[in-house]
């Protein structure tokens, strides 16, 4: 049964970037599976936010350097497993993270695998095959309840990483909690506030968003283009006390400026959006501290969050399916990258093999 479902061909087909806005699809080698290690077959990428980045740039600091083959939020099946495999069987249906911890150094120790000193990174969504490494799929890699579509299942990661935010940054119910940025992130961050009780004003700069902030259950939207945006939010507001927690989705200077500015007395902020590196920002050290401002920041996820993602996907708690806009083939991937860099109104674009 395992050698039928082995791929007897060596050569695949992927996208590979090669620079700023330069992405061609090729044939590359399949990976080679070793001790430990899974190849799956990649059914559904999602386009993301950070993979737009790194087009736009033509690399990622820490995790590519052209050429490379990139995406990481992927579902597929089990092709082939290595020496060693007992949790895995080809043809399995699967749902892998795009990282694992080594369990071993002084934050994983912590239950801090996000911050892991040697977290293994892998990129290659848009391809047809992907390796995963061991420490993926001794923690990161799961099987696929029968209701949870490829495509949903390729949310996982990001919402892990919203989910597990929500956590850390304690909102209580009942919180006004404004969220800055409308993007998929933003909009996850609207849908996971409202289910569990809080009052959300969502920002945003286009209206397309908006209108999707208002279908996750925004309960205000305010335009970011227009001025005065932080008086805006205020003034929904009780008595123009500022929102109880402020969640910064965008990444940007402004942004995380804005966020300090719309915050109650006593209020916590999560700054959640990466900015480029080397950003340094002003604060208003009179505000931070007379009104006892708590300011946070997360980043990535921890095995366990990818757990209640998939979970919260499954049983219907989270609706990943209304994140995703379109699909096309993997060899359009250029011009969807293109298109969601102009803005065309697009979240999530599955490419599928
Ligand atoms: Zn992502
Ligand atoms: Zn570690």
């Amino acid at each position: 049964m395992r050698e039928l479902m082995k791929v007897t061909r060596e050569k695949m087909t992927a996208a590979v970037l090669y620079g700023k806005r330069d992405v061609r699809i090729e044939q590359v080698p399949i990976p080679r599976v070793g001790p430990g290690e899974v190849l799956v077959r990649i059914k559904a990428a999602l386009t993301c936010g950070t993979d737009l980045k790194v087009y736009r740039q033509g690399f990622h600091a820490r995790m590519i350097v052209p050429p490379s083959v990139f995406g990481h939020e992927l579902a597929g099946v089990v092709e082939e497993i290595g020496e060693g495999v007992e949790s895995f069987t080809p043809g399995m249906r699967v749902v892998s993270a795009n990282s694992g911890p080594c369990n071993e150094c002084f934050y994983c120790e912590r239950q801090l695998a996000n911050l892991c000193e040697n977290l293994q990174f892998i990129n290659g969504a848009y391809a047809e095959f992907i390796k995963i490494p061991e420490s993926i799929v001794r923690q990161n890699l799961l099987i696929l309840p029968e209701n949870v579509s490829f495509h949903e299942a390729a949310l996982v990661e990001p919402l892990a990483c919203v989910l597990r935010a929500v956590e850390k940054t304690e909102i209580e119910e009942g919180n006004t909690v404004v969220v800055i940025g409308m993007g998929p992130i933003g909009l996850m961050f609207v849908q996971v506030l409202k289910a569990q009780g809080s009052k959300v004003i969502a920002l945003g700069n286009r209206s397309t968003q908006l209108a999707m902030a208002k279908t996750m259950g925004a309960d205000y939207v305010v335009d970011s283009t227009r001025s005065n945006v932080v008086e805006q939010v205020r003034k929904i507001t009780s008595g123009m006390r500022g929102a109880d927690v402020v969640i910064e989705a965008v990444g940007s200077k402004e942004t995380w400026q804005q966020a300090m500015g719309m915050v109650r007395r006593g209020g916590t902020i999560n700054l959640f959006g990466g900015c480029p590196s080397g950003t340094h920002i002003p604060l208003d050290s009179t505000l931070i501290h007379y009104s006892e401002i708590t300011i946070k920041a997360n980043f990535h996820h921890t095995p366990r969050h990818i757990r209640e993602a998939l979970d919260a996907i499954h049983r219907g708690k989270f609706k990943a399916k209304s994140l995703i806009t379109g699909e096309e083939h993997l060899a359009a991937l250029g011009s969807v990258l293109e298109r969601l860099l102009n803005r065309n109104g697009d979240l999530k674009i599955a490419i599928i093999p």
